[in-house]
């Protein structure tokens, strides 16, 4: 008889210097990723973060005008928690991001920018592995990522870019999709999940307006059981999965 097989994670690659993550709202990095940004950071990698919006809709309660910096401060909070400090925010609207190319341009001059090996991104499918529907930013954001990572190699598109000193920067090796109801790939999860735990109570307003549980039995229990539950394809330790794209 045989055991049915679960199939295992890969490990993350390692072998590069500097990762763009990029989002559209504050605290999506937060919610399963920080944990290898941490570990990351921790081996002396430069990470850095854009969000396309300032998640100004995220709070019922708070006039978006009041809730945009509010919400940038818990953001830039939350990065520096796990090492990252440069934090840029593209002011894309928070629950109307088009997917486009005015999308895939700006993201494209922020690869250029950075100049990343890896870039990281949110799920950019309809669903949550079938079971939830997904949000149109996090599908717009993550696919014009995904599209953006070779937008960035190109110097024919997007000339402007060029114009304003932008050169052309072909460096992108992978897209990492976190997420992803298909991963193929993990990074151990132990070592930065105190701070992930940390970093995401640093959305404090947010979560607060989310749930009348303690924040930090929510943070650190949702965090925790997702970890472990990846970490059952990783070995048993807990982990962060992505589904990597080669290019
Ligand atoms: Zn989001």
């Amino acid at each position: 008889m045989t055991e049915p097989t679960i199939t295992q994670l890969q490990p993350m690659p390692d072998d590069w210097q500097r990762a763009l993550a990029v989002v559209a709202h504050p605290d999506d990095l937060e919610y399963g990723c920080s944990a290898a940004i941490a570990a990351w950071t921790d081996a002396g990698r430069e990470v850095a973060y854009v969000l396309a919006s300032r998640g100004e809709a995220g709070i019922d309660t708070l006039e978006p005008a009041e809730c945009g910096p509010l919400r940038e401060r818990e953001q830039r909070a939350s990065a520096a928690v796990v090492g990252v400090s440069a934090v840029e925010f593209l002011d894309h609207k928070d629950g109307v991001i088009e997917y486009g190319t005015a999308l895939r341009r700006d993201i494209a001059a922020a690869i250029r920018r950075h100049r990343p090996e890896l870039v990281i991104t949110l799920n950019h499918r309809d669903t949550w592995g079938g079971v939830a529907w997904n949000t149109p930013d996090h599908v717009a954001v993550g696919r014009a990522t995904l599209d953006a990572a070779g937008d960035a190699g190109n110097r024919w598109i997007f000339p402007e870019l060029v114009e304003q000193g932008l050169q052309p920067w072909n460096g992108v090796r992978w897209v990492a999709v976190a997420g992803s109801s298909t991963p193929t790939h993990a990074v151990d999860a132990t070592p930065g999940l105190e701070r992930a735990v940390r970093s995401l109570l640093q959305h404090r307003t947010y979560i607060e307006a989310l749930t009348s549980e303690d924040p930090e039995t929510y943070v650190r229990e949702f965090l925790t059981g997702h970890a472990e539950a990846t970490g059952e394809r990783f070995g048993g330790r807990p982990a962060v999965a992505f589904e990597l794209f080669g290019r």
